[in-house]
């Protein structure tokens, strides 16, 4: 077969790479707007929908979620948190959103929000491709875009107006950029978190972010049953060389006392090493071509930012659609880009700072000590120090 031989033509409005969370909200908000769109994804639903990542959503992501008409499972289901705690020095002091400024948090995994998405497109009997190999972005700049694609062999073309990249760090679309047409910023860390998933209740009713002097630890959770803890380790770590019982035991160790006697341990039912990395691409959008979520930035997810970044993104893009194909009005998409950096920034901001805050750096010297506890100290006795934690952690407005 010809390498560049297309054996099939389709076409579409939108094409959305990507069937990740930022991917099927788009679609789930052009579809219901009465906007063709296609989904391509490279791999298949079942490892999409099982893919262990994040499970904080801001009381925005969990509106936009509610009005995008899949918001049903998540108000049974979702865990409503007030606030956060603090362990260091062997205490844990709470931070109580509800007190500060009245908002709170949902707890309701990434996997959850991927299944109620992939639900609801299947009903609307929209188009996704998954196992869409090959994927390759053609004439984003030029009047009409086409995306190219195969599957089982056969070799497809999508031509359409416009192609919203939404496949993540590694994908395409961002990667078909020229290089001199973007401007990346980047700050890699010198650990990762190691996470289990365990079927043990979790230690307490709202989300434990520790700092000790081994490195960070977390005891976060999935609901009333599901336990999600992670500790900082190396960048170079490896997997194999932790046990549960190897888990268990550290994660006690950076844990206050109280706390670490009441954690429930149990078989981890998934185990894996994430690593930290602060990531823009600027501009996000390239002609025809528009990034969203983690294709164009990521963070570490100390401040539980990602998947509630890569929905703010997708309101704008879905608004900047919706008001180009309704009413012809290209502001919205014109102004995509700004309007999501000025958050993006501010994120990136606060997922920098939650992690200088309660990580311990290889290289950090006694001044730095110092500075991380005297911030520890100030966010225990300012009310306006923990109400700015408070307003970021909730998530800024838009
Ligand atoms: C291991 C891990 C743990 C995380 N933990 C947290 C956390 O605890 N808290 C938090 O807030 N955030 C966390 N995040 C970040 C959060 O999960 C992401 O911000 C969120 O998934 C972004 O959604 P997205 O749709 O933009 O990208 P993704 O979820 O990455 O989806 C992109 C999709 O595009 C597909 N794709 C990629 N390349 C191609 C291609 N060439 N062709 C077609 N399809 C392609 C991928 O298969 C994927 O399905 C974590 C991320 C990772 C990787």
């Amino acid at each position: 077969m010809r390498p560049n031989r297309i054996d099939s033509t389709h076409a579409t409005r939108v094409v959305i790479i990507g069937a990740g969370p930022a991917g099927l909200l788009l679609g789930q908000l052009l579809t219901s707007a009465g906007i063709d769109n296609i989904v391509l994804e490279q791999r298949t639903a079942e490892h999409v929908s099982a893919r262990i990542r994040a499970g904080i959503l801001e009381s925005d992501t969990v509106d936009a979620l509610q009005r995008a008409g899949v918001g049903a499972r998540m108000a049974k289901e979702g865990l409503v948190h007030h606030g956060i705690e603090l362990s260091f020095n062997g205490d844990r002091h709470r931070i109580d959103f509800q007190a500060l400024i009245g908002r709170d948090v949902t707890v309701y995994g990434q996997t959850e929000v991927t299944k109620d998405l992939m639900g609801a497109r299947r009903s609307a009997g929209a188009v996704t491709v998954y196992e869409a190999e090959d994927v390759e972005l053609h004439d984003f700049d030029g009047s009409r875009a086409r995306v190219s694609y195969r599957k089982q062999g056969v070799r497809h073309e999508v031509h359409c107006d416009f192609i919203a990249g939404c496949d993540g760090f590694h994908g395409v679309s961002r990667a078909s950029v020229p290089a001199t047409s973007k401007k990346i910023f980047e700050r890699t860390y010198p650990f990762s978190w190691l996470g289990i998933l365990s079927d043990t209740p979790p230690v307490a009713g709202e989300l434990i972010y520790a700092r000790h002097e081994r490195g960070f630890a977390l005891c976060s959770m999935r609901s009333t049953a599901r336990s999600r803890y992670y500790v900082q380790v190396p960048a170079t770590e490896k997997i194999e060389r932790w046990s549960d019982s190897r888990f268990w035991d550290e994660l006690r160790y950076r844990l206050d006392a109280p706390t670490a006697e009441a954690v429930v341990t149990g078989p981890s039912i998934e185990k894996s090493i994430a690593p930290l990395r602060s990531f823009v691409c600027e501009p996000l959008r390239f002609g025809r071509l528009f990034l969203a979520g983690d294709a164009a930035h990521i963070v570490p997810p100390t401040g539980a930012k990602g998947l509630n970044l890569a929905v703010s993104d997708v309101l704008y893009l879905a608004e900047g659609l919706i008001a180009h194909y309704e009413h012809g009005d290209a502001q919205g998409l014109d102004q995509y880009s700004e309007r999501c950096l000025r958050r993006v920034w501010k994120a990136e901001r606060f997922s920098w700072w939650m992690t200088s805050l309660l990580h311990s750096f290889p290289d950090s010297d006694d001044f730095s000590h110092r500075i991380q506890e005297a911030e520890l100290d100030y966010l225990t006795h300012s009310d306006s120090a923990r109400r700015a934690l408070a307003e970021n952690y909730v998530g800024l407005p838009r």
